[in-house]
């Protein structure tokens, strides 16, 4: 499965759009009746979220295929509830203290198609197939908007240059 789910990522076009789901639900090992979140967030996930103070965990949003970074998110438990359960991203808002389903005013809808907890919980990796522009700026990803900051890059030495990733 690893070498499909491999195979899928770098060559998107390759398989179908359903066909990617199923390699990326066996990848993850849950399938869409292993939790209930039809009424609130499945305590067995619940469980696993380490919010900040105001109850919140960062969602990195990546295009599913492309896999561009798009933009950065918060969600409280139900943002993340509804996120798991719609096909369609919901944040929360901290600057307007409400949900926010993204594109319901922009069109620029997000189209769940993977989400993955990260090793210690405070953040999610959510997949989707974005439309349009991810930034309200109406750039592609908010860190084009952004741009680069001046950096000094490294390098690895030489006795780092085999045999390891
Ligand atoms: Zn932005």
């Amino acid at each position: 499965m690893a070498v499909r789910y491999a195979h899928v990522a770098h060559n998107p076009g390759a398989v179908s759009e359903a066909d990617w789901g199923v390699a990326h639900k066996k990848k993850i090992g849950m399938t869409d009746t292993t939790y209930d979140n039809s009424t609130e967030l499945d305590p067995r996930i619940a469980a696993r979220l380490k919010r900040d103070v105001k109850g919140l965990v960062a969602a990195v949003i990546q295009q599913y295929d492309t896999h561009e970074v798009l933009m950065v998110g918060y969600m409280n438990d139900e943002a993340l509830r509804r996120t798991l359960t719609t096909g369609r991203v919901t944040f929360w808002s901290r600057s307007r203290q409400e949900y926010w389903r993204k594109g319901d005013t922009s069109g620029h809808v997000q189209y769940v198609k993977g989400v993955s907890l990260d090793c210690d919980g405070d953040a999610l990796l959510v997949e989707v197939d974005q439309v349009g522009a991810a930034c309200h700026t109406g750039k592609r990803s908010c860190f084009l908007e952004g741009g680069p900051l001046p950096v000094v890059e490294g390098h690895r030495p030489a006795e780092q240059q085999n045999g390891l990733s």
